[in-house]
């Protein structure tokens, strides 16, 4: 019998009646073939984006719909529980849990509201609250199902720094605090269902990893335990050729390599969170991506990366992704040739904002740099810079620093094309035939990508043309 699974089920998984049957079912098989199995869940689907909705408004003095907001948070919670906790004191005691979450809920929001604005800190106590309830839930439903299981809050042994809203854990502390407090439960036999996407500062104070989180969490435990496998459940067969919600015809890919999957998540595809990968493969981790509503298909597997002189099987472009919403920056100038050290400036003002960039091209036959950042960042980004070139503007070393519209980054991806001379140039002229303008190009560093910018309005047809790309060859 293999030893040690750790399973996440993520928002749809777990975000209705249905699902959490299919979730229940899932465990009980995975007792059977593991000797040890941790849960790792997501709130409900929609909670995560309601809470922060709720923190938002109250920042802004708007406290009229969180009565709304209690009701369908309760109504959620509930029907699940009414229709799957048999046991009426367990069901009982699992609402009244949750009941004074919701309500911790709208006394955070009326002092956020007094205050007229939501720290990071409060905002992830805030966003915390869904995994906080779907936790008990979960845990409840399992329970009464006849598997032994307990619900425990992943701020008890995920220990991380106080960047709120995109906290990184701390793993010495967090693998004594793992083990110490899971292993005891599965020494007797007991499913530990804990928290995706939160952990705490040593003092204690509630911190998110990100949104769409909860898949590096499992990864995290899964590493620090240490688990055999980790499993990612969710609402599609496994990693796709492309969004299904895209292009129907998508296909799910049975194997992929660490290198191309991180690609994939770092533009764009949201089905993995990109920092999952790092502890699985520093863990030598097996890790599986399965669909909790299609049980008994196998899914993706990850495979080790191709070493860059082997061969790759299979497909030159394997999936291709869009990251919406970024706008390009870029600093031009004819004097910038003179300028000493332009991008390390250009890129610590930038930093110096808390922006990370994806994507970034220089051509020096115009003296330009030109990088991405989320459209939302654009105009502090845009400031930053021109704070710190103030002097080479004024001297018109600088002509200008300026962005775009909102423009979308689109990244084939495959293994196989660093060894496959032309595969740039057939993307580039897919795309002309099919009348998508190029704004800008990168080449991922591991060559196992290309990134191209193109206008927001033609993100679809860009997709849907590079996939016809992977279907045809
Ligand atoms: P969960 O709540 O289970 O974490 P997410 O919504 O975060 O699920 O991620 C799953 C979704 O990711 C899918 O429903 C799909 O629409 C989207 N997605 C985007 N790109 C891909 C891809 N290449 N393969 C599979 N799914 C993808
Ligand atoms: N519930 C969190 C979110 O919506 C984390 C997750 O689902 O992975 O971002
Ligand atoms: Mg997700």
């Amino acid at each position: 019998m293999s030893k040690t699974l750790v399973m996440k089920f993520g928002g749809t998984s777990v975000g209705s009646v249905d699902a959490l049957k299919n979730a229940i079912q899932i465990i009980r098989n995975a007792k059977k073939d593991w000797e040890r199995v941790v849960v790792v869940t997501s709130a409900m689907s929609g909670v995560t984006n309601l809470l922060i909705d709720s923190a938002a408004s109250a920042s802004q003095g708007k406290v009229d719909s969180l009565s709304a907001t209690e009701s369908s948070l309760r109504e959620k919670h509930f029907a699940a529980a009414d229709a799957l906790v048999k046991d009426e004191a367990q069901r009982e005691a699992v609402k009244a849990e949750i009941d004074a979450l919701i309500l911790s809920l709208v006394d955070l929001c009326k002092a956020i509201a007094i205050l007229g604005e939501a720290s990071p800190r409060a905002m992830d106590t805030v966003a915390s609250l869904g995994e906080r309830m779907s936790v008990r839930l979960l845990a409840a439903v399992v329970h009464d199902a006849g598997i032994p299981a307990q619900a425990i809050e992943s701020t008890e042994f995920v220990v991380t720094n106080a960047h709120f809203q995109n906290a990184h854990p701390d793993f010495n502390v967090t693998t004594e605090k793992t083990r110490g407090k899971l292993n005891p439960l599965m020494d007797k036999g007991i499913v530990p269902i804990t928290t995706g996407f939160i952990g705490a500062t040593s003092e204690g104070a509630i911190t998110t990893l990100g949104r769409g989180g909860s898949d590096y969490s499992a990864a995290i435990i899964g590493a620090v335990l240490p688990a055999d496998e980790v499993w990612i459940c969710t609402d599609v067969d496994g990693v796709m050729t492309t969004d299904p919600r895209i292009v129907k015809e998508a296909q799910t890919l049975p194997e992929i390599s660490y290198n191309e999957i991180a690609e994939l998540a770092y533009y764009g595809a949201k089905v993995l969170h990109p920092k999952t990968i790092r502890p699985v493969l520093d863990a030598g981790i097996g890790l599986r991506i399965c669909n909790t509503f299609n049980p008994s298909h196998p899914g993706t597997r990850l495979i080790p990366s191709v070493k860059s002189n082997g061969k790759v099987e299979g497909k030159v472009i394997k999936a291709v992704t869009a990251i919406r919403k970024q706008r390009l920056i870029t600093i031009e100038g004819r004097g910038m040739l003179g300028v000493p050290g332009v991008a390390a400036r250009a890129f610590g003002a930038v930093a110096s904002t808390g922006t990370s960039v994806p994507l970034i091209t220089q051509a020096s036959s115009e003296q330009s740099i030109c990088f991405a950042v989320p459209s939302e960042l654009a105009s502090t980004v845009l400031s930053s810079l021109e704070k710190s070139f103030a002097r080479e503007i004024e001297d018109e070393d600088i002509d200008r620093v300026w962005a775009t519209e909102d423009v979308s980054i689109i990244t084939v991806v495959g293994a196989g094309m660093r060894h496959t001379p032309g595969v740039s140039g057939r993307v580039f002229s897919k795309l002309g035939n099919d009348g998508v303008n190029v704004l800008a190009i990168a080449q991922g560093s591991s060559e196992v990508s290309i990134s191209l910018v193109v206008e927001a309005d033609d993100t679809e047809n860009a997709v849907k043309a590079l996939h016809e790309l992977i279907v045809a060859s």
